[in-house]
């Protein structure tokens, strides 16, 4: 119907000449033609929505939203506070339907969010006011009539709000807490239950408005990452520098940092050095060197010298704007333990409303009692329905662990990967690059013949495409020695065992004993030194033809100086097996394994012995973590339950195909990955214990008759509070 609608106006705009829509649009005021404009065009637009301090308020406001014509999809993000919405009219028109809903929206903005918008609750207070007045008469004057007075002024004031979204809700043919509420006020005034009406009203919005108040606090861990970096940068052009919106910044073009500024965006140094606190986006605050040819990214923190940054990326695309989509989108994927409590809630509510209607007509039907008594009854029961506590039980946790880990440089990227975390009995690391530094060295060139120089340049050659740790040692060194590269072709790279090229038509190969073995090239006269080498705990990398071997080059690589400390760390924690997974020789492998405290090390790996090996664990009904650089470890990452790399700020990969992301370069922050985590399940599962003890409570208080209307709401209310601040404890874990 609406699409017909839609072709109409369309059709009618059409055929309009066009002056008298020019002078239209000078003249009359500009709103009026937006709406007509977008009456054609579908706008998109992204909202930041306060007063939802429930997911069953996102419901809500989907479910009504849904049912609009102009409205073509919607989605509300509850754990950050956020609605975006497709639609056909304007973005004021959006606003004022989540008014009408009991919502304030704003239009947001990627950059400069405003902090949580500042909700004056007069109507609380005044409806508290009036409250205590009612109290306060009836204690004065002994009198009804006053009292009564106040407490339904109390109740029009405090429960205006409530009763517009419960009639909406309604109206879409759902349930939800305010419909409850509602209910059960307008239940006690009818019973004449005045006092007890205007205290489940006010408890009701006091209980909200705090629950609104420190959600946003949870939410403000997310929104304070956007704000990070900044929203103007200094332009470099031909007339000076000149501020700029990051916005119209392109690639390409160069804007100067001064010292003490954040960066405004990606990019590379061209002129000046400076050194450059990245713990915004990595957590760790020890500052970087950078020089020309160096990269920078937005939101860390420029601290001693001026620079030209040439500009690599868009403000949307900065590594630091897609740690915030990445941030976002991780809410969006929910944990078991949340869908089982959401399946709960859907079928609890029902059952708790229906057995309410029940409780009210039955009894006195059957001559069990008054009317009063059990209309009483069955308005606890009401309010016992909402599933509040419950449901928020899982959400606010896992915004509040995600947006802490972002803001100590781990990326989580989403809760089911939290929830996993939390039950990882094994973590396996990758050698090179995860557990070293990944930067090797040559140690030793041995040469058939003493023609070490030839050699160099032959494995050189080889290496020349090679991405690998190994390739970058022998090019380094043969650089440092002046020594070129041969005119290579053909050039391949045999994972896990080496290299090969093409070098006036004989094939070289440049790989480890396996390579050679599997070639059936004879080792017996290296032997002796292969021994040597692999004792010392050095890689040998042999040279050579499918003939013969020409000489052996030795590469050494540093243990990271965090290692072991790491290792220790995670052990102390409960972690029952900590495993090293390498490509390299046994020796190796076993002197690094007992310099940072491995417990088991599997040398000789082949990147498919290394899914083997993880699986192998796996069927230990063991939950195990993978570490790597996310490169060439992308098939263990993958088989592992939790994938984690290292160094996203480099490395767009890793950022990409991991579950979790140590966005610096190092595993320090592994501990704390694992110990939040762990804290997040332990916390869920105490709000979840908890909500359901304290329903259950309040159900078994309506028997002997102890319950209260306003015990039942402050169970709920109440509840949920604390379950909110039991989560905020998350943001607090170092
Ligand atoms: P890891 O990352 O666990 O160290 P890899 O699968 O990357 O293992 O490599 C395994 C082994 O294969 C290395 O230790 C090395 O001996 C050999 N190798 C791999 N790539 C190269 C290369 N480009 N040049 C020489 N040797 C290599
Ligand atoms: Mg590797």
């Amino acid at each position: 119907m609406s699409s017909e609608e839609e072709k109409k106006e369309s059709c009618c705009s059409d055929q309009k000449p066009i002056e008298p829509l020019l002078e239209q649009i000078n003249t009359a005021d500009f709103s009026k033609h937006q709406k007509k404009f977008n009456d054609a065009l579908l706008i998109t637009a992204t909202f930041e929505v306060s007063g939802m301090d429930c997911p069953s308020c996102a419901q809500s406001i989907e479910k009504h939203f849904r049912l609009l014509p102009w409205i073509s999809e919607i989605q509300v993000q509850f754990s950050l506070g956020k609605c975006k919405v497709t639609h056909r009219k304007t973005n004021e028109d959006v606003i004022g339907e989540l008014k009408n809903l009991g919502y304030q929206a704003t239009l947001s903005t990627l950059k400069k969010t405003t902090s949580p918008i500042n909700q004056k609750n007069k109507t609380l207070w005044i409806s508290g006011l009036s409250l205590a007045f009612g109290l306060f008469s009836s204690y004065i004057w002994e009198t009804d009539e006053i009292a009564i007075f106040f407490y339904a002024l109390a109740i029009l004031i405090g429960g205006y709000k409530p009763a517009k979204s419960a009639w909406y809700t309604l109206k879409n043919r759902s349930l939800d807490m305010n419909v409850l509420m509602v209910g059960a006020t307008i239940g006690a005034a009818t019973i004449g239950e005045w006092l007890e009406g205007a205290t489940v009203v006010w408890l009701f919005a006091l209980g909200n408005w705090l629950q609104v108040r420190s959600i946003d606090r949870t939410r403000n861990s997310i929104r304070g990452l956007m704000n990070l970096a900044p929203s103007e940068a200094w332009l470099k052009t031909d007339e000076g520098m000149k501020p700029q919106p990051v916005e119209t910044i392109q690639i390409g073009q160069t804007i100067i940092v001064k010292p003490g500024e954040k960066i405004p965006l990606d990019g590379i140094v061209t002129a000046g050095a400076t050194s450059v606190n990245q713990s915004p986006i990595t957590g760790e605050s020890i500052p970087i060197d950078k020089t020309i040819g160096e990269e920078v990214y937005a939101g860390t923190i420029n601290e001693t010298g001026s620079v030209e940054v040439k500009v690599t990326r868009i403000s949307q695309e900065t590594t630091l704007a897609r740690i915030i989509h990445l941030v976002e989108k991780a809410q969006e994927k929910q944990a078991p333990m949340q869908s089982f409590v959401d399946r709960f809630a859907q079928i609890y509510t029902p059952i708790v409303f229906g057995l309410a209607i029940l409780f009210i007509l039955l009894p006195p039907l059957l001559g069990w009692g008054s009317w009063h008594e059990w209309l009483y009854r069955g308005l606890e029961l009401l309010v016992i329905a909402c599933p509040c506590a419950l449901v928020i039980s899982t959400p606010v946790a896992i915004v509040s662990a995600i947006g802490n880990a972002a803001k100590n440089g781990v990326l989580i990227k989403g809760g089911v990967f939290l929830e996993i975390a939390g039950q990882i009995k094994a973590v396996a690391f990758d050698k090179t690059g995860t557990l070293t530094e990944g930067k090797l060295q040559v140690t030793k060139i041995l040469a058939s013949g003493g023609k070490e120089e030839k050699l160099l340049s032959i494995a050189r050659t080889i290496e020349e495409y090679s991405k690998h740790p190994i390739g970058l040692a022998m090019i380094e060194e043969a650089d440092r020695r002046h020594i070129g590269s041969l005119s290579g072709t053909d050039y391949q790279t045999l994972v896990g065992r080496g290299a090969q090229a093409t070098i006036e038509n004989c094939t070289y190969y440049a790989g480890n004993q396996r390579l050679f073995e599997e070639l059936k090239v004879s080792l017996t006269p290296w032997s002796n030194l292969l021994q040597q080498a692999q004792s010392s705990g050095h890689t040998p990398v042999l040279i050579g033809t499918d003939q013969e071997v020409l000489g052996i080059i030795t590469v050494a690589d540093t243990v990271r100086l965090t290692s072991k400390e790491t290792i220790e760390q995670l052990k102390r924690s409960g972690i029952l097996s900590t495993i090293m997974l390498t490509g390299d020789h046994e020796g190796t492998a076993r002197k690094i394994a007992n310099e940072v405290g491995i417990d088991e090390y599997w040398a000789n790996l082949l990147p498919e012995d290394k899914v083997d090996r993880i699986q192998k664990y796996q069927q230990r009904d063991w939950k195990i973590g993978m570490v790597g650089d996310g490169m060439n470890d992308a098939p263990a990452l993958a088989t592992a339950d939790l994938g984690i790399a290292m160094g996203g700020v480099g490395t767009d990969t890793a950022m990409e195909t991991a579950d979790v992301v140590l966005m610096a370069d190092n595993i320090e922050k592994l501990p704390f990955t694992l110990r939040l985590s762990r804290k997040t399940r332990a916390i869920i599962q105490q709000n979840i214990v908890f909500s359901l003890t304290v329903k259950l409570a309040a159900l078994l208080l309506i028997f002997p008759n102890w319950l209260t209307l306003w015990i039942a709401v402050l169970s709920d209310t109440g509840a949920a509070l604390i379950v909110i601040l039991n989560s905020m404890r998350l943001t607090k874990v170092k």
